[in-house]
């Protein structure tokens, strides 16, 4: 038996999820269809924290959907009850001439984000527990902070479902059958018809959008939760989240929230996963070493070797920017994807342009830089 939806959302997770509460927010009748639990741990969206921030040297261009987002994730908390987003501060410190720190002085210029400067004779004064590279310049962002990863996905798909949205756990999706007339979805249990689709598939995005040969690539990321010597990292104690561009790699991390560890991780690098259902969730050896000298060159109150550790993918793009956009064939069905390892902080707004973007076939927003087309002549 077909049956027949107005709008089907694949893939509940960061993305998914807040696509979803933003077409059943507009009285649509909309289905959710994700092949794992609610806020599950198999794709990218989870590992308890996420960082949001809005000086973001990856390109100034992002500012604008992140004022956005920001006034999304507190509608949210509202509207929920949940606590969501801890505004604890960001220190993010790099060579004064790096892409990073000029990205910041760029980002806080072009759009009066408010970001303090901290010369390199009081960093270490002003951040205990930091060790300061000599010639590092480093800066504040005091409405920077974090969100709670797996909240924010589980408070969405629960304010949606609140709103009649309706949502089937683990059924994959095996096909999507996109032409000009049809839009057609098989699981293992079910066909669907639908008039629009929203596909949010992370890592699985190639997989889902096949026939548009999407410019994607997915790696491993490992999450360290390492233990603390000192207290000097508590977030009960007024601290905040770090980044660092260091020579070999960038490397970022969380206050203590439980007293004991703190959690961090490599931005840069990672090996390549070939199919994002046989993820290698083991900690390697090979995982530890850039971790562990970051930590001792950086953070003398922590011990390099983790107690804890989680795997977690990134989908890349070649330009690291996001991909939201309409299926060629058949502008009713709409994707986001690609989001590079830097995307959670934005799943807000961009469930919001997916709503617009399926709904009306445009947006308000400044997403053209977003277009798959940028990739056409690669
Ligand atoms: C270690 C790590 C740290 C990060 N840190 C930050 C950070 O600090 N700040 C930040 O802003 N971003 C960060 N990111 C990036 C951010 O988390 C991701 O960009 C974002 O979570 C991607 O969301 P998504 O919806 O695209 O993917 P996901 O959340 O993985 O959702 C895709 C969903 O689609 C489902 N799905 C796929 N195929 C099918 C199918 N065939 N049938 C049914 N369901 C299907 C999957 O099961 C999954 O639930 C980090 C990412 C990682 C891995």
């Amino acid at each position: 038996m077909t049956v027949h939806v107005d709008y089907l959302v694949l893939g509940l997770g960061g993305m998914g999820s807040s696509a979803l509460y933003h077409l059943a927010s507009r009285g649509l009748n909309v289905l959710g269809i994700e092949q794992f639990g609610v806020a599950h741990d198999r794709g990218s969206s989870h590992g308890e924290t996420r960082i949001i921030r809005k000086a973001y040297f990856e390109h100034p261009n992002y500012i604008p959907l992140l004022q956005r987002a920001y006034e999304l994730w507190r509608e949210l908390e509202q509207e929920s009850g949940q606590e969501l987003f801890d505004p604890c501060g960001l220190m993010v410190a790099g060579p004064p001439e790096g892409e990073v720190i000029q990205g910041v002085h760029l980002a806080s210029r072009l759009y009066d984000v408010v970001v303090e400067m901290v010369p390199a004779a009081e960093a270490t004064a002003r951040f205990p527990g930091f060790h300061i590279p000599d010639g590092f310049e480093a800066t504040y962002e005091p409405e920077a902070g974090f969100l709670h990863v797996e909240d924010c996905v589980r408070t969405h798909i629960e304010c949606a479902e609140r709103q009649g949205a309706q949502v089937y756990f683990n059924e994959k999706i095996q096909s999507v059958t996109v032409s000009d007339q049809v839009i057609e979805v098989q699981t293992e249990a079910q066909h669907f018809t639908a008039s629009k689709l929203i596909v949010t598939a992370g890592a699985w995005s190639s997989a889902c959008l096949s026939a548009l040969n999407l410019p994607l690539e997915v790696v491993r990321k490992v999450l360290f939760w390492s233990p603390v010597k000192q207290p000097v990292y508590n977030l009960d104690r007024g601290k905040g989240g770090f980044f660092f561009d260091m020579p070999y790699g960038e490397f970022y991390g969380f206050p203590s929230l439980d007293g004991v560890t703190v959690k961090l991780a490599e931005h840069t690098g990672g090996e390549l996963v070939a199919d994002p259902s046989l993820l290698n969730r083991e900690l390697l050896e090979s995982d530890v070493p850039a971790l562990s000298r970051f930590i001792s060159e950086v953070m003398p109150g922590l011990k390099p070797d983790p107690v804890r550790h989680a795997a977690c993918m990134y989908t890349r793009t070649p330009d690291g920017h996001f991909i939201v956009d309409a299926h060629p064939q058949n502008q009713g069905v709409v994707y986001g994807a690609g989001f590079s390892g830097h995307g959670f902080k934005f799943a807000s707004v961009i469930g919001e342009i997916l709503a617009d973007l399926a709904t009306k076939g445009h947006t308000r927003h400044p997403i053209e830089f977003l277009s798959a087309n940028r990739f056409e002549k690669l």
